[in-house]
């Protein structure tokens, strides 16, 4: 027996979460389903500064949104990677940058032969090998250049700062204009379907009764349906920057960086360092970038 089409789904919650699921649902679902967000005023949302990573870009790029406007929309600013502090030991500070740590060199990853000049004493820290951590010192930024495949510039990672309350409006526009169904009103109580414990409706405090086929807790902290919380990861093709900035160091390296002399190797490493510098020089500061691209309008004073 085929099982039944889901056809009404119930968003339980409107804050970052809910209108994001609202607006995705709506995005790559046909006409076929009726989608419905339960939200409360009474109670509110967290809606505080919202600190991505670069995985939100995804998101974004799915749901058709032109980055400019977005920016504009909420506020933002650009993320080039995480600062940690105090990790290693108190006072010590590392940037962990959303892209890789020196070009691809083919077989033996370029951290390889870091390692072994970084033990020889004859290289200087990673972040000099990444756009993404040497950038931040000077406030530069850019969008990876596609024309620069191969190049520091074409392998810009970046995630945002935004203001997440104004991100839910942002998406809350774009759902309901695609047919989502807002709903006001406090969640009192959950029903289960008593055979398998599925949800099957929701009460209201107005009496009102939210039925559907498959419910999405988006509820925040309180986990009105699942209690229970999501993690997220980190996508770095190498931890080691996350290692040392940490005063974890591997102690070997491949052994085919033994088949090159060090001179060789330093040579290569020196190169490397240079190609990001080089490219550090090109890049324009964030605050030029957003002035040319994503300026957002000056708020309206009373
Ligand atoms: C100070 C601070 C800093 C943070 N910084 C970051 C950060 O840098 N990066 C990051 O990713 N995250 C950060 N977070 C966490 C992040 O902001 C929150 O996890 C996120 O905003 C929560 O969004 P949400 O949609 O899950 O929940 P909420 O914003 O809490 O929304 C919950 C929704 O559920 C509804 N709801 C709840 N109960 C009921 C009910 N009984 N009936 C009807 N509706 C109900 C509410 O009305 C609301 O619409 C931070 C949080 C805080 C507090």
């Amino acid at each position: 027996m085929r099982p039944e089409p889901v056809r009404e789904i119930v968003i339980v919650g409107g804050g970052t979460a809910g209108w994001m699921t609202a607006a995705a649902l709506a995005q790559v679902l046909g006409p076929g389903q009726r989608i419905r967000l339960v939200e409360s005023e009474e109670i509110g949302t967290i809606g505080v500064g919202e600190a991505t990573i670069p995985n939100i870009r995804h998101f974004n790029a799915a749901l058709e949104i032109d980055e400019d406007e977005f920016i504009r929309a909420t506020q933002g600013t650009f993320k080039l990677g995480i600062q940690f502090c105090d990790w290693g030991r108190v006072g010590d500070a590392y940037i962990h940058g959303f892209g890789n740590v020196g070009p691809d060199l083919g077989l033996v990853p370029f951290h390889h032969y870091w390692l072994k000049m970084r033990a020889l004493g004859r290289a200087p820290g990673l972040e000099a090998f990444q756009i993404n951590t040497a950038a931040p010192e000077q406030a530069k930024f850019q969008r990876p250049d596609p024309a620069l495949r191969g190049s520091p510039l074409g392998d810009v990672g970046y995630a945002f700062h935004f203001d997440a309350g104004l991100y839910a409006r942002f998406l809350r526009q774009r759902a309901e204009s695609r047919g989502v169904q807002r709903v006001e009103g406090r969640i009192v109580r959950v029903h289960q379907r008593e055979r398998d414990g599925f949800v099957e409706s929701v009460l209201l405090a107005n009496g009102e009764t939210v039925a559907g086929q498959l419910f999405v807790d988006c509820s925040g902290l309180r986990g009105l349906l699942i209690e229970r919380e999501d993690f997220e990861l980190f996508g770095a093709s190498s931890w080691l920057q996350v290692m040392t900035g940490q005063y974890l160091m591997p102690r070997g390296w491949h052994p085919l960086v033994d088949q090159r002399s060090d001179d060789e190797v330093a040579a290569l490493v020196a190169h490397c360092a240079q190609v990001v510098a080089n490219c550090l020089q090109r890049m324009p500061t964030q605050q030029d970038f957003i002035e040319r691209h994503c300026r957002a309008p000056k708020p309206e004073m009373a």
